[in-house]
């Protein structure tokens, strides 16, 4: 079609009302909350781009399919379904569900990683690293060196460094690497792509070695886009190809349904090495359930099958990767400093270079995420000095490298108009940046504080 408004591949079957607190109410909010976002309450918040996880709306086939899901325990129908939908997309055999991303990882991480160990990733998400690190071994990020500069522009800046690869290969010992990770899209780098020639590179490393590779595939239709369109050779493939393309290079995959599963919880680890499996399936029993269920209701299973196809639609993938880089130009087009290109997600706001007045000791990022919520009920999150600052025994911290600001958007959840919305609420926030306060923190848990801090402005 002639047309360059590309628009949203649905149309809307049932809603769900958004509370609309006045600014005296999101005032009060704040106070309540402690200027700490995560202590707001669904009612307080007009447009919630707080995280994409778990957040998506689920289709009419989904939901429809959710009606016929089999509970039994052993042998369920519903994960016959699943599984053969996942082994014909990967190419992978075994094929455990779990609750979600972060139980796969846990199990994994149990059975191969030991104190001492190091694995690779181009950068670990959250979870990931805190699992490796809860067996003792180390995580360590190696993405290339534009992925952690915020305005390089790159097509694929997640990708990882395959010179460090090597390097930290020969420096650890092929017997202390148990594998390498890859992830796709790359969320802690901004949602930042990896090109199949960079997989492949991984690959033939990890070859000479015999060290297995896992992707942690948790964004890989958004990748797979971005493969479409950046990539030389592929604009003719479809995602469907391209990801499994993807698969075909990788030994095992990790995956949260909460975000490409388009459903709203799950998780799958899925690989081809049996032996590894059944050891893992063990684990699984003690932990998520039974092998044909893994922590989730039949109906959830038949939620993430139908989802899987889904997610895989051109329609919907030029949409998604469309709607964030649409919010990502309005920013850039006013001037505000933001993380660029956008990637497949999230726009990532870039607070250190808005508020130079700001110290990053009164969390820049801090600052404006609250003010976006205060001027029009938006609630993003800090990713800065709050989130991964490092407090010192003495109580002094060393800032984070970053202050960012991340308005992740939900999956076929919010239109253009909402979008439209938040641009006016950031572009105004913006306007005024010079006037916004820092922060000082008032409470704090010893660790993973951000989601449970609370501030007072300065
Ligand atoms: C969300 C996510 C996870 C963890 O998945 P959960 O379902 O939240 O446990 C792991 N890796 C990446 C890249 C993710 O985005």
């Amino acid at each position: 079609m002639p047309y360059h408004t590309i628009i949203e591949p649905f149309k809307i079957h049932s809603v769900q009302r958004i509370a609309m607190p006045g600014s005296d109410e999101r005032e009060a909010a704040l106070r309540r909350a402690g200027y700490n976002l995560f202590g707001l309450t669904a009612d307080d918040v007009i447009i919630d781009l707080l995280t994409d996880s778990g957040t998506g709306a689920m289709s009419a086939a989904q939901w429809g399919a959710m009606m016929v899901g089999d509970e039994t325990y052993a042998g369920s129908r519903s994960y016959e379904r699943l599984r053969s939908v996942v082994e014909d997309l990967t190419g992978m055999p075994e094929v455990i569900p779990t609750h979600q991303g972060r139980a796969s990882e846990r199990i994994l991480f149990s059975i191969v990683a030991e104190a001492g160990m190091v694995i690779p990733n181009n950068t670990h998400f959250d979870t990931t690293r805190a699992n490796i690190q809860f067996q003792g071994a180390e995580a360590r990020d190696l993405v290339i060196a534009e992925g952690r500069n915020p305005s390089a522009d790159h097509p694929f800046k997640g990708n990882l460094d395959v010179a460090a690869l090597r390097e930290t290969i020969a420096e650890v010992g092929r017997d202390r690497v148990p594998l390498v990770m890859v992830t796709v899209t790359n969320n802690s780098g901004g949602g930042q792509p990896v090109s199949l020639e960079n997989i492949r590179e991984v690959r033939a490393v990890c070859d000479e070695h015999e060290i297995p590779l896992f992707l942690d595939a948790c964004r890989f239709a958004e990748n797979a886009w971005f493969i479409k369109t950046r990539e030389a050779g592929y604009a003719d493939h479809t995602p469907r190809q391209i990801a499994q393309e993807m698969f075909s290079l990788a030994d095992g995959i990790t995956f949260s349904a909460k975000k490409d599963g388009l459903a709203n919880i799950g998780g799958l680890l899925v690989m081809r090495d049996a032996e590894i499996a059944a050891q893992c399936r063990n684990l699984l029993i003690l932990t998520e359930g039974f092998p044909t269920y893994g922590g989730l209701a039949g109906r959830d299973l038949e939620a993430i099958a139908v989802g899987l196809g889904e997610v895989l639609e051109e329609s919907y993938l030029e949409y998604r990767i469309r709607s964030i880089e649409y919010l990502a130009e309005k920013c850039r087009d006013a001037g505000v400093p933001l993380v660029w290109p956008p990637g497949g997600h999230a726009v990532y706001l870039d607070a250190k270079a808005l508020l130079p007045h700001i110290p990053q000791s009164e969390y820049p990022a801090q600052s404006l995420v609250i003010e976006l919520y205060r001027e029009g009920g938006v609630r993003g999150v800090e990713i800065g000095s709050v989130m991964f600052g490092v407090v010192h025994e003495d109580g002094t911290e060393q800032p984070a490298p970053m202050e960012l600001v991340r308005l992740a958007i939900p999956r076929r959840t919010y239109t253009q108009s909402h979008i439209d919305f938040v641009a006016e609420v950031v572009l105004s926030v913006a306007e005024r940046a010079s006037s916004l306060p820092g922060y000082r923190i008032v409470e704090q848990a010893p660790w993973l504080r951000h989601f449970t801090a609370r501030f007072e402005p300065i």
